[in-house]
């Protein structure tokens, strides 16, 4: 650059700065923009609460189901990753539902299945609630993969190997979205993942660390979540 030009460059810049002093900082070098979530730019609509696991949907569209254990963090993340606070109830009273809540995007149904695991359950609660899933994962022709919460700071509990089981049987898709990454430190964190892929069998690319408090894996998530309700 000619002194000439640089001279003309610095008096600019003071004008910018308005200090009349010499720049400080260096220019920025520029960071990629971090991943957008597509779920937020789209209309969402609630459809209903359905006790029926094989209900027609109208129109019928491809649909991906949440499934994990009651307080994992599924209406939080639902919420974030909607982009509309309280679309979702945040559950107050753990697995008193048994209800399918079906949720419209454009393209397709997000399907909140009833959370599992809760204490208090009688046996043929738990019988219900297994034979609901059973037929949900099993018979639902238009389910087009299964996002599966397990909470990144617990070993999987023996419901969580159980669900395993329903899915491995049911040949669906799964993507296993890793809850409340915000309580750990990230060296925690990159430990229980690990962890949790091997106790699961999980590949890398099956996995997915989010946070709803943080924001953290939500835009992935609705990436991902969007690519298999689009595949063919
Ligand atoms: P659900 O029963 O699976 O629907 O779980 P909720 O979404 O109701 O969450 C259960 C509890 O975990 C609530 O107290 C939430 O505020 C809390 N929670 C959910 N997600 C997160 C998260 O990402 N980070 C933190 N720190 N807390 C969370």
């Amino acid at each position: 650059m000619s002194p000439g030009r640089k001279g003309a460059g610095a008096q600019g810049r003071r004008e910018e700065t308005g200090d009349g002093g010499r720049e400080t900082h260096l220019p920025p070098f520029g960071h990629p923009d971090p991943p957008a979530n597509p779920l937020r730019a789209l209309p969402v609509e609630f459809v209903g609460s359905f006790p029926d696991p094989l209900v027609r949907l109208d129109p019928a569209l491809p649909e991906v189901a949440l499934i994990g254990r009651s307080n994992v963090g599924k209406s939080s993340l639902l919420n974030a990753l909607m982009g509309r606070p309280g679309l979702a109830r945040v559950s107050g009273t753990p697995g008193k539902t048994t209800l399918l809540n079906a949720f419209r995007l454009p393209s397709l149904y997000l399907i909140d299945l009833p959370g599992y695991g809760f204490a208090r359950a009688g046996k043929a609660a738990r019988a219900g609630y297994r034979q609901l899933i059973t037929r949900y994962l099993g018979e639902r022709s238009t389910l087009a993969g299964v996002v599966w919460l397990l909470d990144v700071r617990h070993p999987p509990s023996r419901d969580d190997f159980e669900i395993q089981e329903l899915l491995i049987a049911s040949g669906r898709p799964v993507l296993a979205v890793l809850t409340k990454a915000d309580k750990l430190t990230r060296s925690a964190r990159a430990i229980r993942t690990r962890e949790l892929a091997a106790d699961l069998g999980l590949h890398d690319d099956q996995v997915q660390l989010t946070s709803s408090s943080s924001g953290q894996g939500i835009a992935e998530l609705g990436q991902s979540i969007l690519a298999i309700g689009e595949r063919p």
